[in-house]
C-alpha cells in the first residue's frame, strides 16, 4: 500500500513504482499531482512584480549573480535562480538590479528635486546635515506627497535661532549670519536650545544635525552639551564641522578633532558631512584622523560627493570676514547658479548683507583631490543636493560612469556600498526599520535601482544643474515603480517617513 503524499509529485516515480500502483491509484496518483501543480502555479502568480534575469548585485551577502527578484506588498520576497512568475514581469537582462541608493544628505525636499534624485537612482533622501527647522512640519508636509522615501534629524542651528528670538524664516533651513549665530549662548540658553532638541526628536528626527560653521557662537561647551543630547537619546550626531582651511586656530584639523573629542567624551555617534568640502586638500588627513578614532573604538563616519564646488547660502556665517583666507580663494570663486556670475567685492558684500537666502557656489577644491577621497572605503556617497548645483541629480550617476566605469578606481560592488549598505548601517543606529533598507535580499524593503552599467550617466552641469541622469530603466520604492522602461511615473508617491526612536512608526 502507497500513501500519496503532496511531496511525491516534487519527485518523480520511478516507473517500477508508478507499476506497483493499482489503476485506481494511479488515477488517484495523477489527480493529486494536477492539484499540486495547479497550486504551485497559483503560488507562483502571487508576486505582484518580478524582476526577471537581472544581475542582482547585494553587498552585504555579495551576491553578484543573475537571479530573479519577486516582489510582493512592497517587500522582496523571493531571490531566485528558478523561474518566477507575477502579475507584472520587468525584464532586466543586461542590467544591474541593486537596492535603491539612500542619500543621507539632502537638502531639497521638494518635487523638482526628488524627480532628478529618482533619475540618479535615490529612493531615500534625507536632511540630516542641517535638519529641517521642524519636524512636525516636515514630516507632515511630505505625508502623502514624496515620491522617495524621506526623514530629517533635528537641527541645532535653527534650535539655536529659536532661542535667541530669531526663528528661521519659512522656507528656510540655515540662519542669516548675525548675533544668533555668532554670540556664546548663555548656560540658560544652552539648556533651552537642548530641550528644543529633545522636543524634535520626540517629533520623530533620526538624529542631531550640526551646522558648526554656520554657528560660529557655539562654544566648545555648547557642541559638547548637544553631543550629550544624542548621546542620551542613543542616535547620531551629523555635522557640518566649524572650520575649513589650514590656518591656526580654526583648521579643518581642528574642526575634525573638536567633534571627534566631543564623541568620545559623550559617546555620541559622529557622522561628518561632506569631508571633501571641509577638509579639502587636507581631507586624506582628516579621513587618517577618522581611521584612528575609529581604531580605539569610536563611531565616527564620514562622507563626500564627487565635485570640486561646494555651495551654500551666502548671508550665512560661513562668509563672515576671514573666509578668503580660510579658504584660500577669491570673490571671482563665488559663482551664481543659473547666470554663472562671477562675484565682484561689490556684489557680494550686496548678498552677504541681504536677508534673502541667496545660494551660491564656492570653488575652492581641486579634481585630484576629490579623486582621491571618492573611492577610500570610509567614504559613504552622499549629495548636499539642491537645486543650483549638479550634485542634486548627478552624484550618483556621476561615481558609477567616472569612478567605477572610466577611471577604474572603484569596483562597481564597492560602489554600491558606499550607496546603499554604508548609509543603511547610519540608518540603523537611528530606527530599526535601516535594517530593511540597503540590501537587496528576502524580506527587505523593495526599494531597487535597476541600471545599465554601460551607460548610466549624469548630465547634470553647473549650467544646467537639474539635467537629469541617464542610465536608470526601473526604480521601485516600497515595491512601486517610478521610474518605468526609463520614464517618470506621473502622480504616485510611494514614499514613507524615516523616524527615529522618539516617535513610534505608523
Ligand atoms: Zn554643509
Amino acid at each position: 500500500m502507497y500513501v500519496i503524499e503532496e511531496g511525491m509529485c516534487q519527485s518523480t516515480p520511478t516507473p517500477a513504482i508508478i507499476a506497483g500502483f493499482g489503476a485506481p491509484m494511479r488515477k488517484l496518483f495523477l489527480s493529486v499531482c494536477l492539484l499540486t501543480i495547479a497550486s504551485t502555479l497559483a503560488v507562483a502568480q502571487q508576486y505582484d512584480l518580478v524582476l526577471e534575469g537581472g544581475r542582482v548585485m547585494d553587498p552585504e551577502s555579495g551576491l553578484d549573480g543573475v537571479r530573479n527578484v519577486g516582489i510582493r506588498e512592497g517587500k522582496i520576497a523571493s531571490i531566485s535562480v528558478a523561474p518566477l512568475s507575477g502579475r507584472h514581469t520587468i525584464r532586466a537582462a543586461g542590467l544591474v538590479v541593486a537596492p535603491g541608493f539612500i542619500d543621507l544628505h539632502q537638502h531639497g525636499q521638494e518635487l523638482a528635486s526628488q524627480r532628478v534624485k529618482a533619475f540618479d537612482g535615490v529612493t531615500t533622501a534625507l536632511e540630516m546635515e542641517i535638519g529641517a527647522p521642524d519636524v512636525t512640519q516636515f514630516l507632515k508636509s511630505k505625508q502623502g506627497h514624496s515620491i522617495i522615501h524621506y526623514g530629517t534629524t533635528a537641527s541645532h542651528v535653527a534650535a539655536r535661532s529659536l532661542v535667541f528670538g530669531a526663528p528661521l524664516p519659512d522656507g528656510t533651513i540655515l540662519p542669516k549670519s548675525g548675533p544668533a549665530t555668532d554670540q556664546p549662548a548663555t548656560p540658560e540658553q544652552i539648556e533651552r536650545i537642548q530641550q528644543r532638541l529633545r522636543d524634535e526628536l520626540d517629533a520623530g528626527a533620526l538624529g542631531i544635525g550640526m551646522g558648526i560653521e554656520y554657528t560660529p557662537g557655539a562654544t566648545r561647551l555648547e557642541v559638547i552639551d548637544v553631543f550629550r543630547v544624542a548621546a542620551e537619546r542613543k542616535v547620531p550626531v551629523y555635522t557640518h564641522m566649524r572650520s575649513a582651511g589650514r590656518i591656526e586656530p580654526g583648521s579643518a584639523i581642528q574642526s575634525t578633532e573638536e567633534v571627534i573629542g566631543a564623541a568620545a567624551i559623550t559617546g555620541a555617534a559622529l557622522h561628518i558631512v561632506h569631508i571633501n568640502s571641509t577638509c579639502l586638500s587636507d581631507s586624506l588627513v582628516c579621513i587618517s584622523l577618522i581611521e584612528g578614532a575609529r581604531a580605539r573604538g569610536l563611531d565616527v563616519t564620514t562622507e563626500a560627493y564627487p565635485y570640486i564646488a561646494g555651495m551654500t547660502a551666502i548671508n550665512s556665517a560661513v562668509f563672515n570676514p576671514g573666509w578668503r583666507e580660510k579658504l584660500g580663494i577669491d570673490y571671482g570663486n563665488l559663482v551664481m547658479p543659473g547666470t554663472g556670475e562671477h562675484l565682484t567685492k561689490e556684489r557680494f558684500e550686496e548678498l552677504h548683507n541681504s536677508s534673502k537666502e541667496q545660494w551660491i557656489l564656492i570653488f575652492a577644491n581641486r579634481q585630484e583631490t576629490v579623486d582621491k577621497i571618492i573611492p577610500n572605503p570610509l567614504i559613504m556617497i552622499a549629495s548636499d543636493g539642491a537645486e543650483g548645483h549638479p550634485r542634486n541629480a548627478g552624484t550618483y550617476s556621476r561615481v558609477l560612469a567616472q569612478y567605477v566605469r572610466e577611471k577604474k578606481t572603484l569596483t562597481l560592488m564597492d560602489a554600491l556600498r558606499k550607496m546603499t549598505l554604508m548609509p543603511a548601517q547610519m540608518l540603523e543606529r537611528s530606527t530599526p526599520a535601516g535594517h530593511q533598507k540597503g540590501r537587496l535580499q528576502e524580506s527587505a524593503d523593495a526599494d531597487i535601482v535597476v541600471f545599465d552599467p554601460q551607460t548610466i550617466t549624469d548630465r547634470s552641469t553647473f549650467d544646467k544643474p537639474m539635467e537629469p541622469s541617464v542610465g536608470v530603466r526601473y526604480l521601485l520604492v516600497g515595491g512601486t515603480p517610478v521610474i518605468d522602461e526609463g520614464k517618470l511615473v506621473p502622480e504616485v508617491f510611494p514614499g514613507r517617513a524615516l523616524v527615529g526612536p522618539g516617535r513610534p512608526v505608523k
